[in-house]
């Protein structure tokens, strides 16, 4: 089974620190959906099976979308895929979308999975990332979507700002934790060159990001999380038993995904493709039927590398067996000849190499030392 992705690309205001593709100008936004209904009904048969097992809006702001956009969306999915009652549907939002009507109006058209962005519970930090939700409403949001029968919920956090110490990172995930919901994803803070804050940090108005102070919130909240029932299955990534993201676990596990939409990406297997980052031009594309996408073929060592880049950063770790089964016997000797030289970064059960907390701190570079050139 596989999943789907639907990238929506607008967002009512930019936060100062976001790196994702999305444009303010909602003027073509039913626009753009119109498009998307078109890509769905073009790439169907991107896979053979057309059971999914996950469908995911994220963005963007996909929260921006009205109940005429939903359903037009929703005609075309259940036009071309088939799922059934097991299906996870996921909807990214953020607290100041989220009302009785909109709550409503999303489990009626089946998505049981809400990705609420909080970010912060403090009212300074959120205007410095230019949110357009207060603490008070991103409490209020989580509590609501429970009183209207949501159960499958995650919050964002986002740490390493200058606004926090250790003490008030500590506060912030006893208020999350707080909110009983059932999984966590926490980010820490990049510095985007083409952001607000990065154009601020290259003039010396904003400070960078401290290393060492990060590494301390990263750990602080690993011990935390797990004192609170919550299970370390990504770098980024807490879900209570039964709770983790079966979304992104797909794309962390190798499964296929379809990605729909400006800049969405998608994965068979055997190549990797990604659309155009450009609502305007991947609009003209669409209805021009000229290409929209770009699309790279994966060699076995592309694959190998990616395998060893993500499964790194997750609880399921380098699996010997299936290393040999997926890239042979050679690929498997150069992972053991690494994998001794670091074995002070591992844990290894059943022929599994999983890193040791301390070790996800640097999953990206001990990962690369890895890589097939
Ligand atoms: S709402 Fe999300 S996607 Fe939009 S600018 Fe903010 S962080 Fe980026």
């Amino acid at each position: 089974m596989s999943g789907l992705y639907i990238h929506i690309p607008f967002c009512k205001q930019a936060c100062s620190y976001c790196d994702f593709h999305f444009s303010t100008n909602l003027s073509i936004k039913n626009e753009v959906v119109l498009n998307i209904i078109k890509e769905i009904e073009l790439r169907h048969n991107y896979f053979k099976n057309k059971k999914l097992s996950t469908i995911y809006f994220g963005g963007g702001t996909p929260s921006l979308l009205n109940k005429s956009e939903f359903e037009a969306i929703f005609t075309a999915i259940n036009k071309f895929f088939v799922y059934d009652s097991s299906i996870e549907i996921t909807i990214e939002t953020n607290p100041d979308d989220i009302s009785a009507e909109n709550l409503n109006l999303w489990k009626s058209i089946g998505i049981n999975r809400l990705s609420i962005g909080l970010q912060s519970f403090n009212d300074e930090e959120l205007k410095w990332m230019n949110r357009a939700h207060t603490a008070k409403d991103s409490v209020n949001s989580v509590l609501l979507a429970q009183e209207k029968g949501f159960n499958n919920i995650t919050i964002d956090l986002i740490y390493g700002s200058k606004f926090q110490d250790l003490k008030t990172w500590e506060n912030t995930l006893i208020q999350a934790v707080s909110l009983n919901t059932q999984h966590i994803s926490s980010y820490n803070l990049t510095i985007e060159n083409k952001t607000a804050l990065g154009v601020n940090n290259l003039k010396g108005k904003e400070p960078s990001v401290s290393d060492d102070l990060s590494s301390q919130q990263f750990l602080l909240m690993t011990d935390f999380l797990k004192q609170s029932d919550f299970i370390h299955y990504e770098i980024s990534n807490f879900g209570k038993a039964g709770f983790f993201a079966k979304h992104n676990s797909n794309y962390w596990l190798q499964k296929h995904y379809l990605g729909i939409g400006p800049s969405a990406h998608s994965f068979n297997g055997v190549s990797r493709q990604w659309n155009l980052k450009n609502n305007g031009l991947y609009s003209k594309a669409i209805e021009n039927k000229t290409d929209f996408f770009e699309k790279e073929e994966l060699s076995i060592k592309d694959r190998f590398n990616e395998y060893v880049l993500t499964r790194l950063r997750t609880i399921w770790g380098c699996d010997t067996e299936e290393i040999k089964l997926l890239f042979g016997e050679t690929t498997l000797l150069h992972f053991l000849k690494i994998a001794e030289q670091k074995k002070a970064d591992f844990e290894i059960n059943n022929a599994t190499y999983t890193l040791t907390n301390q070790a996800r701190l640097y999953a990206d570079g001990i990962a690369a030392d890895f890589f097939l050139e």
